[in-house]
């Protein structure tokens, strides 16, 4: 894996590889070469090539056949063409053409030398040797592509041998780790450029000592260095943070960006670029910080895929459990109802949040599933209030888009609250918007079902930006539920008035009203001031697990008696 175990050291023999199909000529051409080489052989393109993909780092140099069945010898040199990594192999061409349009078309396919058989071998071992002593100084130059300042590669040897780790550990995992110096600029101006200089090379030299299994490094910019890794767990990053601290500059402010399990087939300035961005988010910040770049897509598509597999099995082991989040009833003054919320609990994979995989089920339609289990927890808790003895509330339950298109979700519905014996005015159904949208007739059928059979219908997160004025028009609506976003804005504004006047809005149309993503004392206020109905938010309290619930209730109780 290391760069040094590639590079010929002076003694050793060099591999050499021979692509020839004629039997005899190969042979005697590998006799005469293995005097002096390590010799690997190949009866036509096809295998020659496969010999190069696997050896090319140690090949010193190819001796092609032009003509020979499958892949000939131009072939193997357009698709050697392909592929950078191979450039560092010369090819010399032996052959019996005289062809003078052979020699030009294999020249202009990179052949490095071209000999016609028969051949005088010592003149053609001469030019063999040459040609691997002219490609290993260009190597070796490449090699000493060294950054005088701080003794870290170049900006481009570095980029090289980033992609030659790659594509030789295909399946190992790096992490690349970069370093910026806040305000150098000023540091130059301040302290001139050679302590500066300095200061470079000792920062290089001491991030090297703080990863001494760094793969690469190299100075990628004015002030920026770049080290490859082998990927590791999190927690390791302080000894950055500590060797900067160690070295004896002042407010020397150094921040590091991390991009974990790097993508291969990314080079290696885009996958700085990246690290350098997640730099730049925590640049607001002082001292030594290391940030994390988030390979977000990526990760989310790996969380999904975790998602999908293990839903089935979560739902059958009770992985999913249902949270309760109290309502506010502003003029009774005591909490008037709740919203149940699912809450997912994997053994390994910990806590996820609805935000994720929600979505994923509605891709993939197991909400309805889902829904249908919450809903009947919604109702066994019910029951549980009255059998318990606690005040009994309305629960309000999520229904997703998908939802609608189950043609009998209103008796689904009834059936569940019937089977648990509960009145169907304790339960309430809360639709979003979106789901509106997407199949506005299928929706106000089942919302007039849903009020006949007695449930009561609330309008979710309206003014989260797909709200339309015409569904509060033409919906059998009874409660609008302010979006959490809303109130939030006009915090941020300290300006209540689109607030009051979805509230006025609603109130003329006949509908109760919920603000929710209520979280301070001042908000709450100024809520109540402008009159809605109900307050739901962690100013008043968080969802609550089932038993913290039942406790909430009993407080609440005890309270007003
Ligand atoms: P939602 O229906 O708008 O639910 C309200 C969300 O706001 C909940 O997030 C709740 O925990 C959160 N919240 C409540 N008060 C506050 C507050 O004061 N500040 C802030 N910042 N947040 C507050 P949660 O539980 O993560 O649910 C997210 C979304 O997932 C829900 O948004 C809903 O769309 C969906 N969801 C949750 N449970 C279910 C379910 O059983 N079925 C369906 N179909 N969707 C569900
Ligand atoms: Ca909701
Ligand atoms: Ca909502």
């Amino acid at each position: 894996m290391k760069q040094s175990d590639n590079i010929h050291g002076g003694g050793t023999r060099r591999l050499v590889l021979v692509v020839e199909d004629n039997d005899i000529n190969r042979h005697i051409l590998c006799s005469l070469l293995e005097t002096e080489f390590d010799v690997i052989q190949a009866k036509n393109g096809e295998e020659g090539f496969r010999l190069l993909e696997e050896h090319y780092r140690e090949l010193a140099i190819i001796l092609l056949d032009l003509f020979m069945p499958v892949c000939d010898g131009f072939d193997f040199m357009r698709r050697k063409r392909l592929d950078k990594r191979y450039d560092t192999v010369p090819v010399f061409v032996v052959t019996t053409s005289e062809e003078l349009s052979d020699e030009i078309l294999c020249l202009e396919l990179g052949a490095n030398d071209f000999v016609v058989k028969p051949y005088n071998f010592e003149i053609m071992m001469n030019r063999i040797h040459n040609m691997i002593k002219l490609r290993e100084s260009a190597a070796l130059v490449n090699q000493l592509a060294v950054d005088a300042v701080t003794g870290l590669h170049c900006k481009e040897f570095f980029g090289r041998t980033v992609e030659d780790v790659f594509a030789a550990n295909a399946d190992a995992s790096f992490d690349m780790v970069c370093s910026d110096i806040a305000n150098f600029k000023l540091l130059n101006d301040r302290y001139g450029e050679r302590n500066c200089d300095r200061l470079l090379h000792d920062l290089a030299t001491a991030l090297k000592e703080a990863m001494p299994d760094c793969i690469a490094a190299g100075r990628t910019g004015g002030d920026t260095f770049a080290f490859l890794i082998e990927h590791r767990e999190r927690g390791w990053e302080n000894v950055l943070v500590s060797a900067v601290a160690k070295l004896p500059y002042a407010n020397l402010d150094v921040r590091f960006g991390i991009v974990e399990d790097v993508d291969h087939s990314m080079t290696a300035s885009q996958i700085c670029y990246r690290a350098m961005s997640t730099i730049d988010t925590v640049r607001d910040l002082h001292g030594n910080v290391v940030a994390y770049y988030d390979n977000d897509t990526h990760q989310r598509q790996l969380m999904e895929q975790a998602i999908r597999e293990n839903m089935k099995t979560a739902l059958e082991e009770f992985q999913f459990s249902v949270f309760y989040q109290p309502k506010y009833d502003v003029r009774a003054e005591k909490t008037g109802g709740a919203e149940a919320l699912v809450r997912w609990f994997h053994p390994t994979l910990g806590s996820i949040s609805p935000g994720l995989f929600i979505s994923v089920f509605e891709r993939n339609g197991f909400i309805t599933e889902l829904d249908m289990f919450v809903w009947e927890e919604a109702c066994r808790e019910v029951k549980r209030c009255i059998e318990l003895g606690l005040p009994v509330l309305p629960i309000s339950v999520n229904a997703s888009r998908l939802d609608f298109d189950v043609p009998d979700l209103p008796d689904r519905l009834a059936e569940l609250a019937d089977k648990h014996g509960v009145d169907h005015s304790l339960l309430h159904v809360e639709l979003t918007e979106t789901a509106y949208t997407d199949n506005p007739e299928a929706v106000t059928r089942t919302l007039y079902r849903l009020r006949e059979m007695g449930f009561s219908t609330e309008l979710d997160d309206f003014g989260a930006g797909y709200s339309s004025l015409v569904s509060l028009n033409t919906l059998p609506l009874d409660v609008m539920k302010l979006d959490m976003s809303m109130v939030q804005q006009a915090t941020r504004l300290n300006d209540f008035r689109i607030v009051e006047s979805t509230i006025r809005l609603a109130q003329t149309l006949g509908l109760k009203t919920v603000i929710e993503g209520v979280e301070t004392a001042d908000e709450s206020e100024r809520v109540r001031a402008i009159g809605c109905d109900y307050i739901q938010g962690y100013y008043y309290s968080r969802p609550l697990s089932r038993d913290d619930f039942e406790q909430y209730l009993k407080r609440e109780q005890e309270k007003h008696s």
